[in-house]
């Protein structure tokens, strides 16, 4: 049985692209999962080590042939907008490719838990997340970022949910049959065009009735709020900041923050420095106060309960002084730097997600 390490805050995270990111590397210069390394931000050593206790995987099918071009950003007028930049998304993804990598990522995860030997578990009930935490047991949820592998009739939802999935975005930034997401651009607002779709209606009202999360991060403010008006669980954004300390679309505004807090939600801070910065710039000399800092903002504004951790690991760039899952106690001092109390801390490190998953998901 694992041990956990004593006298560290286990951490569940909203949000990680390791999945996704291993299945991209070549087959034969793939890392383990299981053995430790220096490249990426999460295996299971560094997990272990950073008292990372589990946290949702996600699953994101990424476009063929696209690229991350930055062009400069302009105003209403035409003109550049200093310091400001926009990427162009790719257009619609079809399902079937979709599909096919969505399969692949869960049949890597699965032929990755019988190589771990009970280390790991995926988790479908809020009762087992909550034991993993106290065993030591690496909990993975299962989440899907965008829902392009998803049919409109929502069949594949059902055998997905019988896979273990229990969270999905329905969008990543690119427009899909369910909804749109917000742009790459800096600085934006979140309230980019039109909302949900009716089919992105449906698939809320079926994630409600099946027990699935459904994840605001990356949705549009239209989107956002017709997920408000339409969930009946808490409204969480697994990986957004706050809009008021860097106007990135990503993150929320202070009408968004007071929703999801309304609803008992919660907000996993991302540990991106481009969605953690007033400027909006890929620097990895981002101090952690920086994450502090929206931290600091956030439960100021809503509340310490509806805050929590939505790292981005292994899908972004985090400040260069965290390096990856084993410098998440840095973090904590970061927080307790900044006010937060021990008690606060297990709050934002595992208690508030748990709460919010029993509530979403049932026991
Ligand atoms: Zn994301």
């Amino acid at each position: 049985m694992p041990t956990p390490v004593p006298d560290q805050i286990p951490i569940i995270d909203g949000h990680n692209d390791t999945l996704t990111k291993l299945r991209h590397m070549p087959a034969d210069a793939r890392r383990s999962f299981l053995e430790r390394s220096e490249e990426g931000h999460i295996d299971l050593p560094r997990a272990r080590e950073g008292g990372l206790a589990g946290g949702f995987f996600a699953i994101f099918t990424s476009s063929p042939s696209w690229a991350w071009v930055e062009k400069p950003l302009l105003d209403d007028n035409g003109a550049a907008v200093p310091s400001g930049w926009s990427v162009d998304l790719p257009p619609k993804l079809p399902r079937r490719s979709a599909q096919g990598f969505t399969l692949s990522v869960i049949s890597d995860l699965m032929r990755l838990l019988e190589a771990a030997r009970g280390e790991m578990a995926v988790v479908r009930t809020a009762a087992e997340l909550q034991r993993c935490v106290e065993d030591g047991t690496f909990a993975v949820i299962l989440h899907i970022e965008g829902a392009e592998a998803i049919d409109t009739r929502l069949e594949t939802l059902d055998v997905l949910h019988a896979a273990g999935l229990r969270s999905i975005g329905p969008v990543w930034s690119r427009p899909n049959a369910f909804g749109h997401g917000v742009p790459f651009a800096f600085p934006h607002d979140p309230d980019t065009g039109p909302g949900l779709t009716a089919a992105g209606r449906r698939l809320v009202r079926r994630c409600n009735e099946l027990g699935i999360m459904v994840d605001l991060s990356h949705l549009n403010a239209q989107g956002f709020w017709d997920v408000a008006r339409i969930s009946k669980a808490p409204l969480v954004a697994t990986h957004s900041n706050a809009h008021a300390l860097c106007p990135s679309p990503r993150n929320l505004t202070d009408a968004q923050l007071d929703v999801v807090a309304l609803s008992g939600g919660v907000v996993g801070l991302n540990f991106a420095v481009a969605f953690l910065r007033e400027d909006g710039a890929h620097d990895p000399e981002t101090p952690l106060s920086a994450i502090a800092r929206h931290a600091r903002y956030i439960a100021d504004h809503i509340g310490v309960r509806h805050l929590a951790f939505g790292s981005d690991f292994d899908g972004t760039m985090v400040p260069a002084e965290l390096r990856d899952a084993a410098g998440l106690p840095k973090l904590l001092d970061a927080l307790r730097a900044v006010g937060f109390s021990e008690e606060e801390l297990h709050l934002i490190a595992y208690r508030n997600w748990i709460r919010v998953l029993r509530a979403t998901w049932g026991a």
